[in-house]
């Protein structure tokens, strides 16, 4: 799908309309799914409640959002909802591999992007992971600690405890949140 913007100085009527095709009767999967209830209704949502929102363009404050610990396993973006939904079935056609995706995954893990410097960031991982901007390695590792409490394993203290002198104060104050509720700062 293409998105496209035009900018205009003429008069235009608003026109509302969907040519969507109409949800099964009855299927309520992506509300039942979305672990922060950005949905609630059909062709509704709270975008500011969004995982996908909160994990790239928002929640800069991840330490005091409430809404953190419903992430689950996500870690950039989400689209739960869309994987739930019967319409989707079948159509997402993989004919083709994502550029590099295999030198990309051993560096995804959460220990490595915790680990990961901004020359490598801003070469091989922005380009591809765009809604986060060249800067913003930190809110990668913001949401990587994120991750790491939600879904703990013992493996993962000494990386959060590391954290808490990480270079970014954002950073910081994640991973010192974590302590907090450990009891350990
Ligand atoms: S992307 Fe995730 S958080 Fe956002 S509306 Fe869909 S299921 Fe909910
Ligand atoms: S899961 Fe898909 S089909 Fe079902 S209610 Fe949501 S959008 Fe409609």
């Amino acid at each position: 799908m293409d998105l496209e913007v035009w900018l205009t100085d003429k008069e235009m009527d608003l026109r509302e309309t969907s040519d969507l095709p109409p949800c099964p009767e009855g299927c309520n999967r992506c509300i039942a799914a979305c672990p922060t209830r950005s949905l609630s209704e059909p062709y509704t949502m709270l975008p500011n409640t969004c995982v996908s929102f909160l994990t790239t363009f928002g929640g800069r404050n991840l330490p005091n959002e409430p809404l953190s610990k419903k992430f689950g396993s996500c870690i950039y973006g989400c689209d739960i909802c869309q994987d739930v939904c019967p319409m989707n079935k079948g159509k997402w056609q993989e004919n083709e591999d994502f550029p590099g995706l295999s030198e990309l995954a051993p560096m995804l893990i959460p220990e490595n992007i915790l680990a990961m410097d901004e020359a490598y960031y801003k070469e091989k991982i922005q380009p591809r992971f765009f809604y986060l901007s060249p800067d913003e390695l930190w809110k990668w590792k913001v949401n990587v600690l994120c991750f790491m409490r939600n879904n703990y394993q013992e493996e993962y203290k000494p990386h959060i405890i590391a954290a808490c002198e990480n270079e970014n104060i954002k950073v910081q104050e994640m991973a010192r949140s974590i302590c907090n509720e450990w009891g350990e700062n």
